[in-house]
């Protein structure tokens, strides 16, 4: 059955989508982009793309073919030398075209987000926003890739050097930012002048696809970007894969430490962005109003599931007993389809995702902390009644020592502890294995001097609850949030797709030999 009000509108006219119809069934297929065409798979093995409002079939993704994957690498192979010669002037216009039509078709790639994700359309819009201001930098790629020169190390000598692309670069991405993450990744590499294989999350390729067409529209020549869709055997095809040089990855723990692992030992190069378990430090001199708006919203939106969710609140001192207030703020969240006006809160991504955050709350409940705001069983309209939705919940009296502290919810649950001191929260902290982000709202600068110094998390806000970095910064979590040389976008992004060449030139005017040296010189 055909999903949602959204098919009509938005995703049937897509040149990455076609009818497939089975016994079972009447969906969209998802195609794959090899050498600037999308085709059909011709593998036997499909995985179904649900709308998690309704959970009705939207697309069925296709598990590529061993020949299907080798084909898409092969033609990034083959466009790089030719990719690598247009002129970086020539490829900058290219990305601000592709800039100009992520913003004009802003509304349509929110759509496909909501149907296949669930997120809320604003929310949605922010996803794709986000993505694209990682765009606009790339525009501006000849100045990022400037590399350094000195003259006359030596009478006569000059040395200097170029970030040269790399050729064919990978990325892996989540469920959770279906638009935004794709575009930390391809826009700058094939900016810098590499080729790309993409494999987006099997459970939201739409955006991705969307996002192809598009830059097919911009002028990205064939074989530049492609897309390959599947599971692990995707991921092992990208890990062992000669030809793919870098990899990006950005997901859960366990599958980034493993694609790092095995990334590496072939010899490329990977960043991987993983989970996270990001505090909030309320000290009891905060405003009390905007930090209980800033904790709620980061807390709940996206029913929890972003990386830089705040899903534990440290309240110092007096600040505990600002928690009923801040219950009462999550309890008026609205929690229904993303596509509904005035949602707060869409459904999370699977059944199975459901389960196991009401897993995660009754643990907690069992081990002791106490259950302040339950969003299980939540009601939502009866046209939603089999989504997976949980409401936004509140946990407090939680101690480290509990399943529901120490592991990564991904759902709208908060958990809230205490400490006597701001040292106290900051040994909390710095003893979680997480260091992706952390927030601490207080009206004291030297309090939020000390916390930016002590913390060991690589991304705080002061007085901000989700401090991703704009990208002329780099995305620069840490500890077990992070493990690879180079962050993502930014001066570090470039750097992670461009190798640095460095040239030693001896230009003499003169016709004098000076004979032959054996020694080192010493100049
Ligand atoms: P996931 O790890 O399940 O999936 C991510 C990608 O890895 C997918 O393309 C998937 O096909 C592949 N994959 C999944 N399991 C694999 C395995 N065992 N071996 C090899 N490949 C595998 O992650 P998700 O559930 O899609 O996304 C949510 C997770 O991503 C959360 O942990 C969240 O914190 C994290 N995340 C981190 C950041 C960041 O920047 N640190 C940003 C967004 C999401």
């Amino acid at each position: 059955m055909l999903s949602s009000k959204f098919s009509n509108v938005v995703v049937s006219n897509l040149g990455f989508r076609s009818f497939h119809s089975s016994a079972f069934s009447l969906a969209h297929t998802t195609k794959l982009l090899i050498n600037g065409k999308f085709v059909e798979s011709k593998t036997k093995e499909w995985l179904d793309v649900r709308n998690p409002a309704t959970n009705e079939i939207v697309t069925k993704v296709p598990l590529a073919t061993q020949e299907e994957m080798k084909a898409a690498v092969d033609a990034a192979k083959n466009a790089f030398p030719a990719w690598r010669d247009v002129s970086v002037s020539n490829r900058s216009r290219i990305i601000a075209n592709y800039r100009a039509l992520i913003n004009k078709n802003m509304d349509k790639i929110a759509a496909i987000i909501t149907e296949e994700q669930g997120k809320t359309l604003p929310d949605a819009k922010g996803d794709v926003f986000r993505g694209l201001e990682v765009v606009e930098h790339a525009c501006n790629v000849a100045t990022l890739m400037m590399g350094e020169t000195v003259e006359n190390v030596s009478k006569n000598v000059d040395i200097y050097s170029y970030n040269q692309p790399l050729g064919v670069c990978a990325g892996i991405t989540p469920f959770n930012f279906p638009a935004m993450i794709p575009l930390w990744m391809f826009p700058l590499a094939i900016a810098c002048g590499n080729t790309y294989v993409l494999k987006p999350s099997e459970r939201v390729p739409g955006a991705s696809m969307y996002l192809a067409e598009l830059a097919i529209e911009a002028g990205v020549p064939a074989g530049v970007l492609n897309i390959i869709h599947g599971a692990r055997d995707a991921v092992n095809f990208i890990c062992d894969e000669p030809a793919i040089r870098a990899i990006s990855f950005v997901g859960s723990g366990e599958a980034g430490t493993y694609i790092h692992a095995r990334g590496t030992k072939n010899g490329k190069r990977v960043q991987s962005n993983m989970a996270a378990k990001n505090h909030a430090t309320i000290l009891p001199d905060a405003h009390k109003e905007r930090t209980l708006d800033a904790l709620t919203g980061a807390a709940f939106g996206a029913s929890g599931q972003r990386c830089m969710a705040l899903s534990a609140a440290v309240f110092v001192g007096d600040a505990q007993n600002w928690i009923p207030e801040l219950v009462e703020r999550a309890r008026k969240l609205k929690v229904t389809c993303g596509a509904v006006e005035g949602a707060d809160l869409g459904p999370v991504i699977s059944p199975q995702a459901k389960e196991r955050i009401h897993t995660l709350i009754q643990r907690g409940v069992d081990e002791g902390a106490t259950l302040l705001l339950d969003g299980r069983n939540v009601k939502v309209p009866e046209a939603y009644s089999k989504g997976n939705f949980v409401g936004p919940t509140v946990l407090s009296d939680v101690t480290p020592d509990m399943t529901c502290y120490k592991e990564e919810i991904f759902g709208p649950v908060l958990v809230c502890l205490k400490a006597a001191t701001l040292d106290d929260a900051i040994k909390l902290i710095n003893n979680n294995p997480y260091g992706n982000g952390t927030a601490i709202f207080t009206s004291s600068g030297a309090a939020a001097r000390k916390y930016q110094y002590e913390i060991d998390v690589g991304q705080v806000g002061i007085n901000l609850p989700i401090p991703v970095p704009l990208p002329f910064f780099s995305f620069t979590g840490s500890r077990a949030s992070f493990v690879g040389s180079s962050h993502f976008y930014g001066k570090q992004g470039v750097n992670f797709y461009t190798q640095t060449k460095t040239i030693t030139s001896n230009w003499r005017d003169d016709d004098i030999s000076t004979g032959v040296a054996t020694h080192m010189p010493i100049l």
